[in-house]
């Protein structure tokens, strides 16, 4: 799932500390493309909370293992919280949308998978929803933007995409709605 963007980081005539393959638009290491545990093995860093009581001598400067809850996403943070709300505006789409509803939201997932701060990812993304099965056309017949149940499918796909590209387990998609708006039956 990870990239050498050493060439960009080149051109920029950026020095490439070892072990990061993402670089951000600036040449530096990408954090919200990369893991948490990539993160902090690459760095070596003493990890410590400003918003710990005790001195930094004997504070919690340990070398984290997991995100420390105030810090900024890495890649598995900032992806949970994102599928978490495309899932959820999915699952609170009308049921069958109007025509600018469709608009609206073909808009925003297109401005969304050139947005998101995973780059690698977006790029994935975008060339996912370009494949012509894939395509969001409003005012389709049976399209994907029609109403709940087909744009929740679609963006279940989506995430089943992901979750195959990373070695997961794919989600059962006729569960959609338990998992995202009624709640687990039984
Ligand atoms: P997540 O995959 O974040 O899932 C959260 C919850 O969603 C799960 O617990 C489950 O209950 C539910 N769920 C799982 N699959 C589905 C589904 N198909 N439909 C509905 N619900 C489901 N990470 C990378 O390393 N490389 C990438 O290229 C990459 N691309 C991404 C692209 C996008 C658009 C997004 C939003 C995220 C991407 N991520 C990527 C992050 C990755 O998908 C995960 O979010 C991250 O690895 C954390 O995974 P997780 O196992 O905690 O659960």
């Amino acid at each position: 799932a990870r990239r050498d963007a050493s060439e960009e980081g080149n051109k920029q005539g950026k020095a490439i500390p070892r072990g990061v393959v993402v670089l951000d638009g600036d040449g530096e290491p990408c954090r919200s493309c990369t893991s948490f545990r990539d993160w902090a093995a690459m760095t070596r860093k003493k990890i410590a909370s400003p918003q710990s009581n005790e001195p930094p001598s004997t504070a919690a400067t340990t070398t984290a293992t997991s995100l420390p809850p105030d810090c900024p996403p890495d890649a598995e943070a900032l992806g949970r919280s994102t599928w978490t709300l495309l899932h959820t505006i999915a699952a609170t789409y009308p049921t069958a949308a109007p025509p600018e509803k469709q608009a609206e939201m073909k808009t925003f997932m297109n401005i969304f998978s050139r947005i998101y701060p995973c780059w690698v990812c977006a790029e994935d993304f975008q060339r996912w929803m370009e494949r012509p099965e894939n395509k969001l056309v409003p005012g389709q017949e049976g399209g994907h933007l029609g109403g709940r149940f087909s744009f929740g499918q679609w963006m279940c796909g989506a995430h089943n995409e992901v979750n195959r590209k990373l070695g997961k387990s794919e989600f059962d998609c006729r569960r959609y709605e338990e998992r995202w708006r009624t709640g687990w039956a039984g």
